[in-house]
């Protein structure tokens, strides 16, 4: 016997282990707060490995958007570990910024989780989510 209710009973069940294995999985998202700190004439996201680490992005894409988005140029770290805007920007505006980001990129919009990946096909970018399986397209960076 199966009835709508044991269906949605299991796969009520298959979604909570799924929850289990899934990245940050709670019900809001709150990343850390980034460390950004103004040396000199130029302004650095001292924490930027973490944080493209934790977003599960490409750091490329998200140094793309900050840049474009405080109009300042960058320079990364060899080693990744470091965003450098090459003129002062203010640290609230990047961390305004990077919240847009996961607003646009990493939370999903039917289910506002941040279990997501971007597809790029060509010229058509998708932030597919992992949790509810929605595909919603997004600007390209
Ligand atoms: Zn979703």
């Amino acid at each position: 016997m199966s009835t709508k209710e044991e269906y949605l009973a299991m796969l009520d069940n298959a979604y909570k282990q799924l929850k289990d294995v899934v990245r940050l999985s709670g019900e809001r998202f709150h990343p850390p707060e980034p460390i950004i700190r103004v040396e000199g004439r130029q302004t650095h996201i001292v924490s930027f490995k973490e944080l493209v680490s934790i977003l599960n992005r490409d750091p490329k894409d998200l140094a793309r958007f900050l840049s474009k988005e405080v109009g300042s140029p960058y320079t990364l770290t060899s080693d990744g570990s470091k965003l450098i805007f090459t003129t002062l920007v203010k640290p609230s505006l990047v961390r305004s910024r990077i919240e847009k980001f996961i607003n646009l990129y990493v939370i999903c919009p039917i289910c506002k989780r941040p279990d997501t990946k971007i597809e790029k096909r060509g010229r058509i970018w998708v932030l597919k989510c992992l949790a509810c399986g929605a595909e919603s397209p997004i600007k390209k960076i």
